[in-house]
């Protein structure tokens, strides 16, 4: 694949919305007879990150896509063409990635999986399968062996990792329901290698999510490496491991403007593999980092209230659309886009909810507004993952809220500003 030279557009500032997205969402409002709520995902943008993040990988470094971060068609189908393929945690998601025809090898992994998640996924000829645990290396061998194949696998490894590495969402180095613990690795080897259906691939460790600190992950990283000969020698045949996936987990600064250093970790990457002399091959799988930057939220002003000393925006949609800043428990970024000339400059300090029943319902809090009034749009910034599908959306009865894939030509036309230091 052609590494994507322009760099100075991919990271877009969260508190800036792009021109062509403004006037979307304008016209979604002009032409709706209720006040709305959408989500609006940019193709483009989405095409010029993935591209992005793909000409800063070494070589001998893949990157796959975590679906279950947006799973929607036409994400799978933007992204398709710049990844190596994709990391698949449930039979659903195997289903989906076949009726898009992709076109591109999967791997599945999750704690949870059924019997039949494992037979579809090897039926539909999954590349590898990544082992949760001693148990599921049993049932696996079993089921390959139904099926008259020998599946690759990687073991999925929880491993002692130094106490300042965890992030608030960690999976690895303390007790999860995630991977084979680290001391048990031998075990686990020794099993696969004893199986006939299995064979050893490598390992694969996804420790953690919101990881914001390119040094912490970096320091992370350089410890799979370390231990990655020790792993490898554990095998009958040590020169069949060849594959670590080291996950996803790069975060997405929701907060500030400032966003993980890619370019930098992946500078480090290529440095660091140069000196081993028997280098794995790495692979990535991040979910968050690739999608997150190209969707909003939009939501419309319904009422503007007072009540007990707080200022309310009341907007049309709420966390049954777009759960995830309820979910972090953090302020998403809001930004205001009046309809309507003729206003002053007087700031209110609103919290931002939406419909529900619920003191939960809240997006924002403190968002400084100028003369917000009914009707007006807010727009919600870095939704596209972690967005609508993992929001309880029946809840209350309310409508779906539509979702719009629109083509900007992102890098031609949107003033979004690069944080990369390539
Ligand atoms: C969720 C998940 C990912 C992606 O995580 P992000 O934080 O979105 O990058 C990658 N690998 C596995 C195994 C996962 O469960």
């Amino acid at each position: 694949m052609r590494p994507f030279e322009d760099s100075t557009m991919i990271q877009c500032e969260p508190n800036r919305i792009p021109p062509a997205i403004q006037a979307f969402c304008h016209r979604l409002a002009d032409s709706a007879e209720d006040p709305v709520a959408a989500f609006i995902h940019d193709l483009d943008a989405l095409r010029d990150r993935v591209r992005w993040l793909r000409s800063h990988l070494p070589d001998g470094v893949e990157l796959y896509y975590a679906i279950k971060a947006n799973s929607e068609a036409a994400i799978l189908n933007t992204v398709a063409p710049w990844v190596d393929g994709f990391d698949l945690s449930s039979g659903g998601e195997v289903r989906k990635v076949i009726q898009h025809d992709l076109n591109r090898p999967f791997v599945l992994s999750g704690p949870g999986k059924l019997d039949s998640d494992l037979r579809l996924a090897i039926e539909a000829g999954v590349e590898r399968v990544h082992i949760e645990s001693l148990d599921e290396i049993r049932r696996l061998n079993g089921i390959a062996g139904d099926c008259g194949i020998r599946q690759r696998v990687l073991l999925r490894v929880n491993p002692l990792l130094p106490e300042p590495l965890s992030t608030k969402l960690s999976m690895a180095g303390q007790p999860t329901p995630f991977g084979i613990e680290e001391r048990q690795l031998s075990e686990a080897v020794m099993r696969v290698d004893a199986c006939e259906h299995l064979e050893l691939g490598g390992f694969h460790v996804h420790a953690m999510s919101h990881q914001m600190d390119v040094e912490r992950h970096r320091t992370l990283l350089d410890g799979l490496l370390d231990k990655w000969p020790v792993w490898q020698a554990l095998a009958e045949r040590p020169e069949r491991v060849t594959e670590l996936n080291v996950g996803g987990g790069m975060g997405v600064n929701y907060l500030g403007a400032e966003q993980f250093d890619w370019p930098a970790l992946c500078r480090h990457l290529r440095q660091r593999l140069a000196w081993l002399p028997n280098p794995p091959l790495l692979r990535f799988e991040p979910g968050r980092f690739i999608t997150a930057y190209c969707g909003y939220y939009l939501m419309q002003i319904l009422d503007l209230k007072h009540n007990h000393g707080e200022d309310f925006a009341v907007c049309r949609g709420g966390t049954h659309h777009f759960r995830l800043p309820a979910a972090q428990g953090h302020d998403h970024p809001v930004v205001h886009l009046p309809r309507g000339a003729g206003r002053g400059n007087t700031e209110r300090r609103v919290t931002v909810v939406g419909q529900l029943c619920t003191p939960k319902d809240v997006l924002a809090r403190g968002v400084r507004l100028t003369e917000p009034r009914r009707g007006d749009l807010l727009v919600l910034p870095l939704a596209g993952a972690y967005g609508y599908n993992i929001s309880h959306a029946d809840f209350l009865c309310h409508p779906r809220p539509a979702l719009h894939f629109i083509r900007t030509g992102a890098g031609r036309h949107n003033a979004a500003v690069g944080e990369g230091t390539a």
